[in-house]
């Protein structure tokens, strides 16, 4: 008796427990969501931006921009966390917006440096169907002086999927202005090459969850050489992330894969913190794709 009392007793605490931790979480999701509409008006956020290396010539020519917040009490924000909050309490076009204003003016202080970068952005579900974007993406390349090619956009499968035809609607409009698209996180999702195949397209995204471990994984390497080859066939171009090693590298290299970004080359860091990067960057050399050696 004694001890189903006490099995009595330790389940309403953990069942206790269970439910502070939840209200816990949702009086943090709650004061994010709160504070995030102020986020932008006092200057919380900043963009980190991380390189990714063209194979074949061992440069770097692109980077993408994340985006970053600091909380003034709760300190650094996940954007796992807040982007996620933002998508569902309608905050995100205002931080989309910020985040593509800042990033145009970012690209034509480095193009004055004489860095031509491209930077490419993540567009969530509720951007790819905002029907303004584009024509706000032209303004903002005639007020900086900017090429559309100096910008590429990233959006998962599942964000375009959620409305189809309004995302085609928009991701054609961009891709008229002569910005490229990648598809983000590329085999997360349930779409199939095809569906993927009937939007603008330029590259797919192969997902670090496949990349982190292709060094030692045979499992994982058999997926990206397999997506590489598929994507090469439809005409796509194809990045890895999350290119940890320098292993990983040489691998990914080898298969053909055209872009690398990664802890292995550089972590995201702040904008001054790239222009010296890439100040101090020398070509890397990677070996190139086994078929072009192999084949007599
Ligand atoms: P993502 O677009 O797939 O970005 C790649 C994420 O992987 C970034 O995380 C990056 O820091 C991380 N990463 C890059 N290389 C490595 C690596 O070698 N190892 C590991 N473990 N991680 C690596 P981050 O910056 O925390 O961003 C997470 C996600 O938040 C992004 O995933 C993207 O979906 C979203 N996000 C970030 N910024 C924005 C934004 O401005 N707008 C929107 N809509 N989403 C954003
Ligand atoms: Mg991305
Ligand atoms: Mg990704
Ligand atoms: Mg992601």
């Amino acid at each position: 008796a004694d001890i189903a009392l006490d099995m009595a007793r330790r389940h309403r605490h953990s069942h206790q427990q269970y439910i502070e931790g939840q209200d816990e979480q949702h009086l943090r999701q709650l004061t994010l969501i709160r504070d995030l509409q102020d986020a932008v008006a006092n200057g919380e956020l900043w963009v980190a931006y991380q390189p990714k290396m063209d194979c074949r010539t061992g440069t770097v020519t692109q980077c993408e921009a994340l985006m970053r917040w600091r909380h003034p009490s709760l300190g650094f924000v996940p954007p796992d966390e807040f982007i996620g909050l933002a998508e569902r309490s309608g905050s995100i076009r205002m931080l989309s917006q910020w985040l593509l204003e800042h990033v145009c003016a970012q690209l034509e202080t480095w193009q004055r440096q004489g860095h031509y970068l491209s930077v490419a952005i993540n567009l969530s579900a509720s951007d790819v169907v905002d029907q303004r974007l584009a024509l706000r993406l032209a303004e903002l390349f005639e007020r900086y002086q900017l090429a559309p090619e100096s910008l590429s956009i990233e959006v998962t499968e599942s964000a375009v999927m959620q409305d189809v035809d309004a995302a085609m609607g928009t991701l054609l409009e961009l891709h008229r202005l002569g910005i490229r698209i990648a598809i983000d996180d590329y085999g997360t999702g349930y779409s199939s090459l095809a569906q993927i195949k009937r939007l603008p397209v330029d590259a797919l995204k192969i997902d670090k969850s496949f990349v982190q471990a292709i060094d030692t994984q045979k499992d994982d390497l058999t997926i990206v050489r397999s997506t590489i080859e598929m994507g090469h066939s439809l005409g796509l171009e194809v990045v890895a992330e999350g290119v940890e090693s320098r292993t990983s590298a040489d691998l990914l290299s080898t298969l053909g894969c055209d872009y690398l970004q990664g802890y292995w080359l550089a972590k995201p860091m702040g904008s001054e913190q790239l222009t010296e990067w890439l100040d101090s960057f020398t070509p890397l050399s990677l070996p190139h794709p086994a078929s072009s050696i192999e084949t007599p």
